[in-house]
């Protein structure tokens, strides 16, 4: 066995390895961006290397210099986790010609696997069925519509070096297809340098099903049963469960056989996800899956694997890149009870699920049984731009599915984040929708079902301001008790509080960045704080910070602050016509020129962040008086992208 590993990661994967490692006695050895010297991974670690400047690109991706810093630590080997370069043969390759083992396949086999074409048409090969379409090399667009059509709409366009959704259009009918193939080609040529497509006949009523498998040294494959990820957004996992439910022993031990065959046709080794698509419209069935790729690495999503079978799949790693045989045969591989993971990001469902960045202020996570919490960043850790926005993965288990998914909702809904929004009330209410407790759901589940989950804008919760503005009462009232220079009633107008009757002031505050004005009742036991003539609501939780309070209530994030008096007409509006940038990222395209007439509703900008474009329309009728943005720039969240003079309303 391996005495030490350089962990090529950052965030909760790290820090998921870096467990495993230490307990099996192997000195862990982290590398960090610039970004990353405090980070809870290098913390976590036996010792830890500088590896570049904060972007992946000059520092988590750069194989040479992650490579010197395994040399200059003597590592015997390097996990890559998930993401960065854990599918990049040339880093297997690099680890190969330092004489360091890779945890992970052979670089032959990540290659035969890489490229969604050629690994289609090696299952092809293999037997194992693959869903059908055009793979082949001719990119022509007039073809590619035509094999479209010949297909049958609807039609899935993939980028087939692709990864993450990435680079993929669903398309339903033969008019869109030439937009839509222009947008996959732009998308997949920005992301992976390679702008080739294959289109696929796209499932109905899809279920994402796949099944872990892991390989040895010797020729021995098993499968650890399947993973059911069918609840998803733009093609990207959002809950994952295992047992897939309406599974049968029969159809597992089917869709089994066809991963260890796809496995066994690379020549792979280590563990390794072979994800299908099945046709849940009236179960599943054994003629209704295809393969769809192979990910040759851990996913994410393993948690649910361990939980289910009590193994762990990272030691299993160590083991088999350090030569020993598989640990189980596949008749010992256990299935016991049922988990559920839930993916915690910093983003908003009310704005399209834009990533939300920036410090977290407060960060709590539930205990409990059969709760697991997986995370990489700690109360006063900010989420950083330059990384996937994930905070945590929640993963629960328990005898059977509802219990798990009652385990998982209830702490969804005790969880703290403060700061960056975050999905947690909505991953909540996903695990206690109705149709999704039935097994009744597909791909297409969370699209279907945005507003009952609440995944649209919702307006102010005005008991929530209640709350927040009760606290800054609370705070200004203590700071007068404290300081006895300050005025001594809270009535004073300068202080931002004005008197309109006998027993009742009135608190301008903000909630959002908008204005509201908070009534305070003066009652002999003590104030009463209403917005709207809602009180402050008793299951809101506040959290105060230097910049404001921050209420959280359904786990929802309401920020309250105090309004200046002075600056409260202005506030943060540009009359509809100021375009900013949602969140920090790359401007992707210009569509639009100064001094051009531009209608409400027309697509100005393409900013790029994270996994996503996020296209900026314009909000007015109007004329472009100015542009603050060059293509390609890096733009941070709020900042100016361009102005909209708003026309002068005809006559
Ligand atoms: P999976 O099917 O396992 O979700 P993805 O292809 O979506 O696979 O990506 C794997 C995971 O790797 C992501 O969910 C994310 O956590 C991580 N990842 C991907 N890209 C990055 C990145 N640029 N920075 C950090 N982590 C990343
Ligand atoms: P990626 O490399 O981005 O993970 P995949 O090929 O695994 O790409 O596809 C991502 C998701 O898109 C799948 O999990 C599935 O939900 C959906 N998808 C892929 N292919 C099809 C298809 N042919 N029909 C319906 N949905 C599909
Ligand atoms: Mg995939």
């Amino acid at each position: 066995m391996f005495t030490s590993v350089l962990i090529a990661n950052r965030g909760e994967i790290a820090c998921r390895i870096a467990r495993t490692a230490r307990r099996m006695g192997l000195r862990t050895i982290a590398v960090y961006s610039q970004a990353d010297g405090q980070a809870l991974h290098v913390r976590l670690c036996d010792e830890a290397h500088a590896i570049g400047p904060a972007p992946a690109a000059e520092s988590y991706l750069v194989i040479d210099n992650i490579i010197a810093a395994a040399k200059a630590a003597r590592a015997d080997c390097i996990h890559p986790g998930y993401g960065f370069l854990s599918e990049n043969a040339a880093f297997a390759e690099a680890c190969a010609a330092a004489g360091i083992a890779f945890v992970g396949p052979p670089p032959s086999a990540m290659r035969a696997m890489g490229l969604k074409d050629r690994a289609k048409a090696l299952m092809e090969k293999a037997g194992v069925p693959v869903v059908p379409g055009y793979h082949g090399d001719m990119q022509d667009a007039k073809f590619l519509g035509r094999k479209a059509y010949e297909i049958g709409y609807p039609v899935l366009i993939k980028a087939v070096a692709g990864g993450g959704g990435k680079g993929m259009r669903r398309v339903d009918k033969h008019a869109d297809f030439d937009v839509a193939l222009e947008g996959a080609q732009r998308e997949a040529q920005a992301a992976f340098g390679d702008a080739r497509v294959l289109i696929e006949k796209y499932v109905t009523a899809p279920r994402h099903i796949e099944m872990q498998i892991f390989a040895d040294t010797h020729g021995n494959a098993i499968h650890l049963n399947e993973r059911d990820c069918s609840l998803q957004r733009r093609h990207q996992k959002v809950i994952e469960e295992a047992p897939a439910p309406g599974m049968s022993a029969a159809l597992r031990a089917t869709m089994g056989a066809a991963a260890t065959a796809a496995a066994k046709a690379c020549g792979y080794v280590g563990a390794g996800t072979v994800e299908f698509i099945a046709d849940g419209a009236g179960g599943l069935k054994a003629d209704g899956f295809w393969f769809m790729e192979m990910n040759t690495r851990l996913q994410v999503e393993h948690p649910v694997t361990e939980a289910i079978t009590g193994l762990d799949l990272v030691e299993w790693q160590f083991r088999i890149a350090a030569g020993e045989t598989l640990p189980l045969t596949q008749d010992k591989v256990p299935v016991q009870g049922h988990a559920v993971e839930a993916r915690l990001y910093a983003e908003d469902p009310e704005r399209g699920f834009l990533p939300s960045t920036g410090k977290l202020v407060a960060l709590q996570f539930p205990q409990g049984q059969g709760l697991r919490v997986d995370t990489g960043v700690e109360q006063g850790d900010a989420v950083a731009p330059f990384y996937d926005p994930m905070i945590a993965k929640l993963i629960a288990h328990g005898d059977t599915r509802d219990a798990a998914l009652n385990t998982l909702a209830n702490a969804l809904d005790k969880t703290i984040v403060v700061g960056p929004r975050s999905n947690a009330g909505f991953l909540s209410r996903l695990c206690r929708a109705d149709e999704f407790r039935g097994g009744d759901f597909d791909t297409g589940f969370i699209d279907r079902n945005l507003a009952s989950l609440k995944a649209e804008p919702q307006g102010l919760d005005a008991a929530a301001v209640a709350a927040g503005a009760r606290e800054l009462l609370a705070q200004k009232r203590a700071r007068i008790a404290v300081d006895a220079d300050a005025p001594s009633s809270p009535w004073d107008a300068a202080d931002g509080f004005q008197l309109s009757g006998p027993r009742r002031v009135v608190l301008p505050v903000t909630a959002d960045g908008e204005p509201v004005t908070a009534q305070i009742l003066h009652e002999p036991s003590g104030p009463v704080v209403t917005v709207d003539g809602l009180a402050a609501a008793p299951d809101a939780v506040a959290v105060a910070a230097a910049d404001g309070v921050y209420v959280l209530r359904h786990g929802r994030q309401t920020k309250v602050a105090l309004r200046d008096a002075g600056t409260a007409a202005a506030g943060d509006h540009g009359g509809g016509g100021l375009v900013r940038a949602p969140m920090h990222g790359k401007v992707l395209g210009i569509f639009v020129e100064k001094g051009e007439a531009v209608t409400r509703g027309q697509r100005l900008a393409i900013i790029e962040a994270m996994k996503m474009e996020h296209t900026l329309t314009a909000a007015i009728d109007g004329t472009v008086s100015e542009i603050a943005v060059t293509p390609n720039a890096q733009v941070g969240e709020g900042a100016t992208v361009m102005m909209i003079a708003p026309r002068s309303p005809s006559p």
